[in-house]
């Protein structure tokens, strides 16, 4: 198998492609963080019908989560941007893979990430998002690695601040593996 649990219930050690990873976020500190953002979200937004726009595909569990701790109406579209592929540092290079269906001129919009690093794919869509002329633009980011910054993006809504280090599960992956994992992982040094 690609992918090893070393032991059952919530393991602390997972091995992805032959590589080690410990437990770093347990599923329940996760859906804790995703309970208080969408209750944020629900106040900030009350009144105002946001639409929230998930990256894939690593951002499909969080929105997932996320719009179902939100308490007032919101819609959902997805925009796919190119990943690192089977890579554990970012290539720089951001491509758009799928186009948002939405129609957001004068709509409220949130762009829901499952985690900044250099802030290049986040500027990328900002800039897109940008020119379709929404009522509002804002961020959401499960994870930020702000020692990673290679661009400043304006991040609204932030789960949790995580150092320089590889993560998976969660909707995160290595090599297309580990995105169904509950809890996050961190590459062992
Ligand atoms: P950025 O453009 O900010 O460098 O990177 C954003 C994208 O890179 C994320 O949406 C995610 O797909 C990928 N990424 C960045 N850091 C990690 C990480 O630690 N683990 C995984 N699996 N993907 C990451």
């Amino acid at each position: 198998m690609a992918c090893t649990f070393f032991s059952h219930a919530v393991p602390e050690v997972v091995e992805c492609h032959g590589e080690r990873f410990r437990l770093f976020l347990d599923a329940a500190t996760i859906q804790r963080r995703v309970a208080e953002l969408g209750q944020e979200i629900s106040r900030d937004y009350a009144g105002k019908r946001p639409i929230l726009i998930g990256v894939l595909n690593g951002a499909f569990v969080f929105l997932a989560d996320l719009i179902r701790a939100i308490t007032i109406d919101c819609e959902v579209d997805f925009l796919k941007l190119s990943s690192y592929g089977a890579e554990k540092v970012s290539s720089g290079q951001v491509y758009e893979l799928k186009k948002i269906d939405a129609d957001i001129r004068n709509r409220h919009v949130l762009v829901v990430e499952d985690i900044v690093d250099t802030g290049l794919s986040m500027q990328f869509m900002l800039e897109r998002l940008k020119a379709h002329e929404p009522a509002s633009l804002a961020t959401v980011a499960l994870l930020h690695k702000a020692e990673a910054t290679r661009v400043e993006v304006p991040l609204d809504y932030v789960g949790f601040r995580i150092p320089n280090q590889f993560v998976i599960g969660y909707g995160l992956d290595y090599g297309q593996l580990a995105r169904n994992f509950s809890s996050i992982y961190v590459l062992e040094n």
